[in-house]
């Protein structure tokens, strides 16, 4: 075990797991709360599953269930589905299905679901129309701009800014299409789920516009990738937006579910439900201080771009897939700390922006 996965395991064990080491079968779930059950899925990822949510509802007089992210579109995930269909809807349609955010492990099948069942989707807008965009270019999270943009942030080895330029299709891979209509989630709206309210919170940083879904009766929270119980939540700064500051609008947001009981049951995308929400919020932003702390000091003794901070916040050997997504973990530490006045940036005449104290 690594230092840093040893640390991981620590600061897990600071939180509690009311349903111990249980995990959902393939194609079944587990009840975790009256009306809401838990799904699993594998993902071809680093990143190996997804948890999914299934909540007991009424729409129109129609008995039947909302359905909370969906996964990648891909032929394990739909099989799955079918199981979940016989096995866990107790002979009921899918009413809605509710994505908390365009990332494809959440969106990838939404349009098979609400196609198949006649069912509605329900997102932010931010999200709907970015991740309509981005399964419909030819080169989402590769091609020319992004190589240009990771050269400016000091990527200069040229096989890698080839293999950047000519990376076609990401994301369209994992969600081919979106349903072409959406009904909008908005930042403290309130929705009626199975006769319950829940409440949208907004969050930034980590997609454009996630939406959290907390129902104080039953006393749970659906986090999304916003609250995870083990690894951090990615946040990045890349093409699109090149100027954000990602980092500071993910923390801002952490601020947004301070006033939930520290004994709500946390059900996020990836790992296991828990309790604890207040202790996980404070080792996120303590996880962030330390971060930018090494970065700071970095970045005091010679001047950095995002490339020379990779080895400072990931201690260990990253392949080019892994460096794409922590080169723009790394811009965003850099930009929390410009954007706050700390650092100062200049580019170059190579054209890579370098970060020194003001
Ligand atoms: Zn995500």
């Amino acid at each position: 075990m690594t230092a840093a996965s040893s640390l991981a395991a620590e600061l897990e064990r600071a939180l509690h797991y009311p349903l111990a080491d249980a995990l959902p079968p393939r194609g079944g779930a587990i009840a975790v709360a009256p009306g809401v059950k838990w799904l699993r899925m594998a993902l071809p990822f680093t990143l190996d599953h997804i948890n999914l949510w299934l909540l007991r509802d009424r729409i129109d007089g129609r008995e039947g269930w909302t359905v909370v992210d969906t996964c990648i579109d891909h032929p394990q995930a739909r099989a799955d589905w079918e199981q979940v269909f016989a096995a866990e809807l107790e002979g009921l349609p899918v009413l809605r299905v509710i994505v908390t955010h365009m990332h494809p492990d959440h969106v990838g099948l939404a349009h098979w679901l609400c196609e198949r069942w006649d069912a509605p989707l329900w997102m932010s807008a931010t999200d709907y129309q970015a991740a309509r965009y981005a399964c419909q270019v030819v080169n989402s999270f590769g091609g020319d701009r992004l190589a240009d943009y990771f050269h400016s942030h000091g990527m200069t080895d040229a096989g890698d800014l080839e293999q950047i330029r000519n990376r076609k299709s990401y994301y369209s891979s994992l969600v081919p299409a979106l349903p072409p209509s959406f009904a909008r989630l908005m930042d403290c709206m309130s929705l009626t789920i199975g006769g319950q309210a829940w409440r949208c919170i907004a969050g930034y940083g980590h997609a454009p516009e996630h939406m959290a879904l907390y129902c104080e009766a039953l006393n749970v929270l659906i986090s999304g990738d916003m609250v995870l119980p083990r690894i951090s939540t990615n946040v990045s700064v890349y093409e699109m937006e090149p100027e954000a500051d990602s980092l500071t609008l993910f923390l801002d947001s952490l601020e947004r579910f301070l006033p939930l009981p520290d004994d709500v049951l946390v059900l996020p995308s990836h790992g296991k439900p828990f309790t604890g929400l207040h202790t996980r919020l404070r080792q996120l932003r303590e996880h962030h201080r330390e971060r930018l702390a090494e970065v700071m000091d970095a970045a005091c003794a010679a001047p950095v771009c995002a490339y020379d901070v990779l080895p400072v916040l990931f201690k260990r050997p990253l392949d080019l897939h892994q460096t794409t997504f922590a080169l723009g973990e790394a811009v965003a530490h850099l930009h929390c700390l410009w954007h706050d006045g700390q650092l100062r940036r200049t580019r170059d005449a190579q054209g890579i922006w370098r970060f020194a104290p003001v």
